[in-house]
């Protein structure tokens, strides 16, 4: 898998479908590419959303920075005619990778190079991007 396969599959894992309708009752439906009507975790159909910047940082790198959406609700697709909720929600969308990403079990120092990591469904990640870390303890 390339990395950026990678990181698609881990932020679609992590949010189990569409964050729209999880965020905004008022959401409404989500649609595929061609405007036909999807479930919410039909993962084939789920594209993910950028949401957080880091300042000088590779454009889609780490998983915490994006979400997991359908097209309808991403770029505006079929009924939505363009409306694009992911715009109108771009604070929502934040808050909910600040309260994802917060390690809330074990935070520990790596014992090689003393980053904090948290161990997380049975691996290390790095507290920071909430990737993988490095090295294995
Ligand atoms: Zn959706
Ligand atoms: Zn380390």
């Amino acid at each position: 898998m390339t990395p950026l396969r990678e990181m698609r599959y881990r932020v679609i894992a992590r949010d189990g479908g569409c964050v729209a309708p999880l965020l905004d009752p008022e959401a409404g439906p989500c649609y595929d590419q061609w405007g036909a009507p999807v479930p919410a975790t039909s993962w084939p159909e789920l594209e993910i959303d950028h949401v957080r910047w880091r300042p000088g940082m590779q454009k889609h790198k780490y998983a915490a920075d994006h979400v997991a959406m359908c097209p309808g609700h991403h770029r505006g697709t079929g009924p939505n005619a363009g409306a694009q909720w992911a715009t109108g929600h771009r604070p929502q969308l934040r808050a909910y990778l600040e309260q994802v990403c917060t390690p809330r079990g074990r935070v520990d120092a790596c014992e090689r190079c003393q980053a904090e990591v948290v161990w997380h469904r049975g691996q290390w990640l790095d507290t920071d991007t909430w990737e993988p870390h490095a090295h294995a303890r």
